[in-house]
């Protein structure tokens, strides 16, 4: 049965009755929800990328809302009687929020489309993602360059509207579409911008889209995948992004325009001292090696917060000193250790294979030098060495 869609005669009604022609339960993601059938509907089901109306049936809600050949289902927390009359309402906040962000989405592919003969390949429309796939690549000045003249149509209020043309009409009338459409089509023209194919509810004037802003872009299967929010939407997004910079400002302590710099002088400080600990952690070793008397034949050191570089130096000394086996290793019995090992007279790759075998270690290396981690305690490494 063809459910009578009223969305489509007035995208701006919110609320209606209709009788109930069917109810069955229906187990969604493990929770029994009830699949109801209603001889006329409000609500806009998921189709074409975008995410369905939700609301309530009298006072039972309506979490998805979905349509298979003709039919819509509502998908209710709650059960009605067939042949009984329910009061619908529909979430206006969130539909007009989809209303912005779908009439939005056709400005912006209407003018990309107009501009460089972009098409829309993809859309997609969710809670808090609004994405739309072009067939080009687009450059960043290109994509601000749109972003701009969407806003300037924005301002100018320009009237939005949604028909069915008779298809003697509809043969001389140049719209965009995604696809091939079956059946009548139904056309949302922006006034003296774009005409295209579309089923979902819209926006009466562009002012109502209140803003559009791209918030991402990137290439995307050889043309470009765009973010753009619209309205109330982008101005949340703006608030986020804002409070996101003022934490970091005033953990910086310093003015919004100097965080880039800011930011750079403390990687660079950062970098340096990282070079300095480094310093100081090898010129420690070394005394440390020093220490040995040089009759001891095998040295193995255990230590902590040693990168490789530190350690294969570390080894290069101990090497010149000691005939036996040479080894640091740098970590604790938590964590695992990583190591280096030499020796001008043990075979390290036969060592390191051993290792291997016995600990579960990685790494390998060659007969002089061999490198690796091990996730074992030091008891264990000692008595396996
Ligand atoms: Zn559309």
């Amino acid at each position: 049965m063809k459910t009578i869609t009223l969305y489509e005669q007035d995208a701006f009604a919110r609320e209606f009755s209709a009788k109930v022609i069917s109810c069955e339960e229906a187990i969604i993601d493990e929770k029994k929800l009830y699949k109801v059938v209603l001889d006329q509907t409000m609500f806009f089901p998921e189709q074409g990328g975008q995410t369905s109306d939700i609301g309530t049936l009298d006072s039972v809600r309506v979490i998805d809302v979905q349509i298979e050949n003709e039919t819509i289902y509502h998908f209710c927390t709650a059960g009605f009687l067939s042949g009984e009359i329910v009061h619908g309402v529909i979430d206006w906040n969130y539909r007009f929020g989809n209303m912005q962000q779908h009439t939005g989405e056709h400005l912006f592919t209407g003018i990309a489309h107009n501009r460089y003969g972009a098409d829309n390949v993809g859309f997609h429309l969710s809670d808090n993602t609004v994405t739309l796939d072009l067939n080009i690549e687009l450059s960043e000045e290109q994509v601000r360059e749109i972003e701009l003249e969407v806003n300037r149509a924005i301002g100018k209020n320009l009237g939005v509207k949604a028909y069915y043309p008779e298809p003697a009409l509809l043969q001389s009338i140049d719209y965009r579409s995604k696809k091939e459409i079956i059946g009548a089509v139904r056309l949302v023209e922006i006034e003296g911008i774009d005409i295209c194919a579309c089923c979902a509810p819209h926006v009466k004037t562009t002012g109502q889209v209140g803003m559009l802003k791209v918030v991402s872009f990137g290439k995307y299967k050889g043309g470009t995948r765009i973010y753009i929010l619209c309205g109330i939407r982008a101005l949340e997004d703006y608030n986020r992004r804002m409070d996101i910079l003022a934490k970091s400002y005033q953990a910086l302590n310093c003015r919004e325009e100097e965080l880039p710099e800011k930011i750079n002088g403390l990687l660079d400080e950062n970098k340096s001292l990282k070079y300095n600990i480094c310093e100081i952690k090898t010129n420690m070793l070394m005394d440390q090696i020093e220490k040995y008397p040089s009759d001891i034949v095998d040295v193995t050191i255990f230590t902590e917060g040693l990168d490789i570089k530190n350690m294969r130096d570390g080894v290069n000394a101990l090497v010149e000193r000691h005939t036996g086996l040479c080894a640091i290793f740098s970590g604790n019995d938590e964590d695992g250790y990583d190591f280096v090992i030499g020796s001008t007279t043990r075979d390290c790759s036969a060592i390191a294979t051993g290792m291997r075998e016995l600990l579960g270690a990685k790494g390998g290396g060659s007969k002089q030098m061999a490198q690796g981690n091990v996730n074992a305690t030091r008891n264990t490494i000692e008595n396996t060495l």
